[in-house]
């Protein structure tokens, strides 16, 4: 059966002190959970230390971004190798804020959802439509391109280490909240795409997380519906205390 897993994204925010604070403060409120996946994307500078402060807990850590290529000149990037050596394990790629800002295109995070698995990292995909894509009935349409284009060529072995995250980018950072039933109707319409890429068994087993205003008193509403499989947090993810209510709800469904 497919993983829930709570996935906090901290955007550019918190030192390396900050990160081993919190993540300090953190690892006894999740102790007791066993079943959820609990990860938490830091900002590069952050890494180092939220890995040594997560060693041998439940919480693991990922980065928000990565270079496709293992060396090179490419001034400002990080790649898959810094990363592994880090021991970071998972990594959070087309995020709609790299999408908008940098101009990431499905093909380059396909080039990295690649590389990161090449390298044994877990990608997490992140696909979503914007709000005009919604009004004009394209989010299907838009959803299906970041997803086959993000996931081409990735063998259906190599799903068992991949992560959908199906943040409308309307919700993302703006308090509005897609309904538990909006945000199924995606999630089902992805959990198909796999199922028509992959085969039934496989897209089963995919953890498919939603993101997008996901905060203490909505999540579990969310994470109960069948295809939602976890979060990926922004905002509620800053502070321990309500990032940890987030993953206990996940954890009792
Ligand atoms: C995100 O950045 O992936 C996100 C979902 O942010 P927020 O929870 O703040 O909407």
């Amino acid at each position: 059966m497919r993983r829930v897993i709570v996935a906090g994204n901290w955007k550019m925010n918190k030192t390396a002190k900050e990160a081993a604070k919190f993540i300090s403060e953190l690892k006894p409120l999740v102790a007791d959970v066993k079943k959820t996946g609990i990860v938490i994307g830091t900002p590069f500078t952050a890494l180092e230390s939220a890995v040594k402060e997560a060693a041998g807990s439940n919480v693991k850590i990922a980065a928000q971004n990565m270079n496709p290529n293992d060396n090179g000149a490419y001034t400002g990037e990080i790649s898959p190798l810094m990363l592994k050596d880090l021991g970071v394990e998972y990594v959070i790629l087309g995020h709609s804020e790299r999408r908008e800002y940098y101009g990431e295109t499905d093909k380059f995070i396909n080039e990295k959802v690649k590389a990161a698995l090449k390298h044994g990292l877990k990608p997490i995909l992140c696909v979503g439509e914007k709000l005009e894509e919604r009004e004009n009935g394209t989010t299907e349409k838009v959803v299906k391109e970041q997803t086959v284009g993000g996931l081409e060529g990735i063998s259906a072995a190599d799903m068992a280490n991949v992560v959908i995250a199906y943040e409308p980018v309307w919700a993302i950072g703006t308090g509005k909240t897609a309904s538990p039933a909006q945000a199924q109707e995606v999630h089902a319409f992805i959990r198909k795409l796999l199922t028509d890429l992959y085969g039934a068994e496989v897209a089963e087993n995919v953890t498919v997380q939603y993101g997008g205003s996901m905060k203490a008193d909505n999540a579990f509403e969310l994470i109960s519906q069948k295809d939602i499989d976890g979060g990926l947090v922004g905002g509620a993810s800053l502070e321990a205390g309500s990032f940890a209510e987030i993953i206990k709800a996940g954890d009792s469904i």
